[in-house]
């Protein structure tokens, strides 16, 4: 194994343009699950980043809240101001694996490892965050809603880094996280759900896990609420969803279930979104 253990982000980005195949490594909790049974990735070349400090904690603008690159769930856990404002990142931190992956496992991290069933990104892309990315060929900011491309497939390039999440301070008038698993500590999500309505966000964000190859939006199911006439059951929300969604069958559950339970949570939990 080539690890390189850069001392500022200077020199990171240095690394990573010269090692095409560098892969960067923030707390290792997505990288090092597959460690032992993955021998073909043991050459390969590690850009370790706990050593560059300018990317750790977050910070608080007038306008928005800053993750650094390296900010973890704990960070967010403990910082009263976003259990105030930004409520969502912290019930989907707490809800992350353990306290051990809470205090090791970063946002950028979560966002590059591109899970469909990851819990950091819902609630930031219901939240309009914005992926700021650095190279030594410059600065780039991508909204997270138009990351991803497909499968584990994302607008970043190998040379560079996330270097910062920027998300907007504003007033939710409605907010919701759920994750549906087996149990409520070290699950994946058989569905995950993130929800915000705001006047200044121009309305309603739905963003849906576990339900397509990548965490995405769903227009179809904001245009419904937004514009159509108030569901009277579940089902009514069905049709926007098999818009927006194409979930599988696979070991954790099943497409029917998967679509049925997201419109039973959605359904159940708006008179208090719509209040
Ligand atoms: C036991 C266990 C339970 C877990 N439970 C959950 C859970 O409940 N919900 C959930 O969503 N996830 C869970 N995870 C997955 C994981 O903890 C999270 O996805 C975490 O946020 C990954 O962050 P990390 O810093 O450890 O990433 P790493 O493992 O260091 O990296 C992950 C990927 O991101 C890339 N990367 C990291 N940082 C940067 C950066 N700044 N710029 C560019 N690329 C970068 C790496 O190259 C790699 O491709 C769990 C993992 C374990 C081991």
């Amino acid at each position: 194994m080539n690890l390189l253990l850069p001392e500022t982000t200077g020199e990171a980005l240095a690394l990573l343009a010269r090692h095409a195949d560098a892969i960067p490594v923030a707390g290792g909790t997505d990288l090092l699950v597959h460690w032992p049974t993955k021998g073909r990735d043991h050459d390969r070349t590690y850009v370790d980043l706990s050593r560059l400090s300018e990317l750790k904690g977050l910070r608080w603008t007038d306008d928005e809240l800053v993750l650094g690159g390296l900010a973890t769930y704990w960070d967010v856990i403990t910082d009263q101001r976003a259990a105030l404002e930004l409520p969502l990142l912290v019930r989907a931190a707490r809800q992350v694996g353990s306290v051990q992956i809470q205090a090791r496992g970063t946002w950028a991290g979560n966002i590059v490892n591109a899970s469909p069933a990851a819990d950091g990104v819902p609630v930031l892309m219901a939240y309009d965050a914005v992926v700021v990315l650095e190279s030594r060929r410059g600065r780039e900011e991508v909204p997270l809603a138009d990351f991803y491309t497909g499968y584990k497939e994302m607008r970043r390039a190998a040379d560079q880094l996330v270097v910062a999440i920027r998300v907007p301070r504003r007033r939710h008038a409605a907010q919701l996280f759920a994750k549906i698993g087996p149990r409520r500590a070290q699950a994946i999500a058989k569905i995950g759900l993130a929800v915000t309505r705001s006047a200044a966000g121009g309305g309603w964000r739905i963003v849906a896990a576990s339900m397509a190859p990548t965490i995405r939006r769903c227009p179809a199911l904001e245009r419904r609420l937004a514009d159509g006439p108030a569901p009277r059951a579940p089902e009514d929300l069905l049709p926007a969803i098999e818009q927006d969604v194409t979930p599988i069958d696979d070991i954790r559950s099943t497409a029917e279930y998967r679509k049925r339970v997201m419109a039973r949570v959605l359904f159940y939990a708006l008179p208090d979104l719509q209040t």
